[in-house]
């Protein structure tokens, strides 16, 4: 199923994994996946490490999704080092297995590059490549959204003048990168749907599990840290078992609010932690019957 065919009212749960590193087999996150679909999450999205095996990592996980656990999937997909044919090649595969559903992002460079360089014959921006993937009229796309503007854009509102841009060009729903700070997403919906951008967004949220992996990921991300979280970190940081259940309880606080607020939809970023994960939804789940 498409992915513009899920926000049709309901509020919309989905997940994220990732492929394990190379040395790390590829049953660590099946495993994971097993326990993830009795969540009944609407789709799972796999996030996609351009060149090599990491990409075919990334496939034979979509694949699995798709068609093993008959979850609905959705393909990450970068232009970093690609060409459109070497594009078109990864497209080929991912309808052949039947995934219609694709997050179109123009990628983070390599780790040690200063900034992205578009690939001879590549494509620059993420709106590129949607206006690629479009062009083939059999999928559904996706693309990122950035409530404290993107790390490269701290500008909000040019940042969203770019997205419109990006939307433009056929994105059925927005997935935003993690934030700790409910106001500044409800800040940035006013602001997009000011703007005319009308298609679902799904709110990215990711439970901090221990403060030192949260400073990597919000210095890679520029996502802000609120001072309650802040303070919780300061508090329980040390303690990994203490952080971990202030964490748990830190997101589920800021989903069900969320909720509340009639977000179209809620993304976690499960770090591919299944029990953490299962924690969370039976925290939110009164909030989501209501
Ligand atoms: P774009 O929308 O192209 O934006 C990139 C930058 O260019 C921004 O600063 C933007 O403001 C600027 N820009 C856009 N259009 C213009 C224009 N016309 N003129 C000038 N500047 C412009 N990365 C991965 O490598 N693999 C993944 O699987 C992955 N999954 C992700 C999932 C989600 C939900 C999110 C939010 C991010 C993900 N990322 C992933 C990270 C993402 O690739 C990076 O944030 C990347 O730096 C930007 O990608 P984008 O698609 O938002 O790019």
């Amino acid at each position: 199923m498409k992915i513009n065919g899920l926000f049709t009212g309901e509020q919309v749960i989905s997940f994220e994994i990732f492929p394990p590193k190379p040395d790390f087999p590829l049953d660590t996150v099946f495993a994971t996946l097993e326990e993830l679909k009795g969540l009944n999450p609407a789709f799972i999205s796999v996030t996609y490490g351009a060149g090599g095996s990491s990409s075919a990592r990334s496939i034979e996980i979509v694949d699995k999704v798709k068609n093993h656990y008959g979850v609905e999937a959705v393909a990450h997909l970068t232009c970093v080092g690609a060409t459109p044919d070497t594009i078109d090649t990864v497209l080929d595969r991912l309808q052949a297995l039947g995934v219609e559903n694709i997050l179109a992002l123009r990628g983070d460079p390599p780790a040690g590059d200063d900034g992205f360089v578009p690939p001879e014959n590549g494509f620059a921006y993420a709106k590129d490549l949607i206006r690629h993937v479009k062009g083939r009229d059999c999928f559904s796309i996706a693309a990122a959204a950035y409530p404290e503007g993107h790390l490269e854009c701290r500008d909000v509102d040019r940042d969203i003048e770019y997205l419109q841009q990006k939307v433009e060009q056929g994105v059925d729903l927005l997935i935003t990168q993690l934030f700790f700070d409910n106001a500044l997403f409800y800040a940035f919906m006013e602001k997009i749907r000011a703007k005319g951008i009308a298609c679902p967004v799904s709110a990215g949220i990711m439970p901090v599990l221990n403060a030192s992996q949260v400073k990597r990921i919000t210095s890679l991300c520029g996502a802000g840290i609120p001072a309650k979280l802040q303070r919780l970190m300061e508090k329980y940081g040390a303690v990994p078992a203490d952080m971990e259940k202030a964490g748990i309880e830190y997101a589920s606080e800021q989903i069900v609010d969320l909720l509340a607020h009639k977000v179209n939809g809620v993304h976690f970023y499960t770090m591919n932690k299944a029990r953490q994960t299962k924690e969370i939804m039976g925290n939110i789940a009164g909030a989501l019957r209501k």
